[in-house]
């Protein structure tokens, strides 16, 4: 047997695997990896992939990034954790400050939480909290956009609305106000982003003056809806959103777990819409892809209403163990470093071009009915028919053909169901987008190339399965 084999074998044994279906390892391999290097991932045979997903969308400089290991080595020696609560250290601080300054005006405080669907969890109980403390316990709903992924804990998946992943748990879930996704996959043809995004505003806006006062806050997910498969739209949307939630006095939380760091083009996506949200959660690129951590900011007018004495019980009593771990924060800080050392922001405006012209030629493939872009965030929708746009169904796992051909090929290409996307480092090359974007029209050829064989109903369109 070989050292790959070995090392399955031993994982089936023992392991369940997050977001898998565990039966489908009968046939489809695990793979080991034994190291990796920049945007390259080893397994115990000696063969590479390619990352392009960026490992779900956390790693921005590369795996073993030299100037990330040697910062966190360093921290290691001097304290790898401490609680908290009544204590801090230098990284916590440090990192603290910059994220103030970095990110828009306004955002003044920052409370962390260990992974992006905590971060989503204190966001929605401050805003809440924050309505109770000024005596208006009416608002507490939250409303959200059709097709949002905002995590998976019980709050978290309540904003949430890919159905693969809370259709099961509906029962379980808080009552939520659901408003049309600004989504410009399905704006008419010849109607730019813009136009649509602004005219899909019209649903939020009724929403607000119906609900208002019962609306703790609404929740989005900024310019790139994730894992409803990189659905996008305009900064408009964001910007609209922004005066009416201060018209109704209703918070604007803004995930940008995913789509933070420079994701979008700019460092945050808020920026894009000249806005500041009330809540600006971030996760994922954080620490570089190294370490789980949240952090959640928010303005000083939210911290003032809770601050008071203890006997008033206005405190926003939540913690989760591992808070301002030192070691996350000393990678983010690296990681922040690097951002301004190397003027990324400025340099990935050529990779994003890059991956633009090389997937061109996709845009007139019969089975794409469109490349869609924002920053360094590039997905293609492979359908059925591209003149009526009629989806794969999804039980067909055409993404799964994709993937297969890609690793066969030396990349991890991770499709969303039909959407095949690139999310990759921002180390990559041109040379590797041109190898990422030739991978995939193969994969789509092959994924594309049968006759449909059953006629099913598409329930769940998109999701963070590769099938
Ligand atoms: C990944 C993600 C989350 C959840 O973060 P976890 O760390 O996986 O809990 C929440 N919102 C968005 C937009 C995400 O992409």
């Amino acid at each position: 047997m070989g050292l790959n084999a070995e090392w399955m074998q031993r994982d089936l044994e023992v392991l369940w695997h997050p977001c898998t279906q565990m039966k489908d390892h009968e046939r489809l391999p695990v793979i080991p990896i034994r190291r990796g290097q920049g945007v390259w991932l080893e397994d115990f045979e000696g063969k590479r992939y390619l990352d392009a997903v960026s490992s779900w969308w956390v790693n921005v400089f590369g795996h073993a990034n030299p100037r990330i290991n040697q910062r966190i080595k360093d921290q290691i020696d001097q304290l790898e954790h401490v609680i908290l609560a009544g204590f801090t250290h230098q990284p916590v601080v440090e990192l603290s400050e910059r994220l103030v300054r970095l990110t828009p005006a306004g955002l003044d405080r920052v409370f962390y939480a260990d992974n992006g669907s905590s971060g989503i969890e204190v966001a929605l109980k401050m805003s809440y909290h924050y309505w109770l403390n000024c005596g208006q316990p009416a608002k507490k709903r939250f409303v959200t956009l059709t097709n949002s992924y905002h995590g998976e804990t019980v709050a978290a998946m309540s904003v949430g609305d890919v159905s693969l992943f809370t259709e099961t748990y509906k029962s379980l879930l808080l009552d939520t106000l659901k408003v049309p996704s600004p989504d410009c996959y399905l704006r008419a043809a010849g109607e730019s982003w813009e136009a649509h995004s602004r005219a899909m505003f019209e649903h939020m806006e009724r929403t607000l003056e119906q609900h208002h006062h019962e609306v703790a806050a609404v929740i989005v997910e900024p310019l790139i809806q994730g894992a409803g498969g990189m659905r996008m739209y305009h900064p408009v949307y964001l910007k609209l959103l922004r005066e009416a939630c201060d018209r109704y006095a209703v918070h604007l939380i803004h995930d940008e777990i995913a789509v933070g760091f420079g994701r979008t083009g700019s460092m945050f996506a808020c920026e894009q819409a000249g806005i500041t949200p009330d809540f600006l959660v971030l996760s994922k690129a954080l620490t570089g892809g190294y370490l789980p951590m949240a952090a959640v900011l928010t303005t000083d007018k939210v911290y003032q209403a809770f601050y008071d004495d203890y006997s008033t019980l206005r405190a926003f009593l939540h913690s989760h163990t591992y808070t301002g771990n030192p070691l996350a924060c000393t990678a983010a800080l690296a990681t922040l470093d690097i951002f301004e050392q190397d003027k990324v922001i400025e340099a990935n405006k050529a990779l994003a071009a890059r991956m633009a012209s090389a997937t061109a030629h996709l845009v007139e493939h019969p089975h794409v009915a469109e490349v869609r872009q924002t920053g360094m965030a590039l997905a293609i929708e492979m359908v059925q028919d591209r003149s009526s746009r009629a989806p794969y169904p999804w039980q067909e796992r055409r993404g799964l053909k994709v993937y297969q051909h890609a690793l066969a090929r030396g990349a991890m290409l991770r499709p969303l169901g039909n959407v095949v996307y690139f999310l990759p480092p921002y180390v990559i090359t041109p040379e590797e987008i041109d190898f990422l974007a030739e991978v995939a029209s193969e994969g789509i050829d092959i994924a594309t190339r049968d006759a449909v064989s059953v006629a099913v109903g598409n329930l769940y369109p998109h999701h963070r399965d590769p099938g």
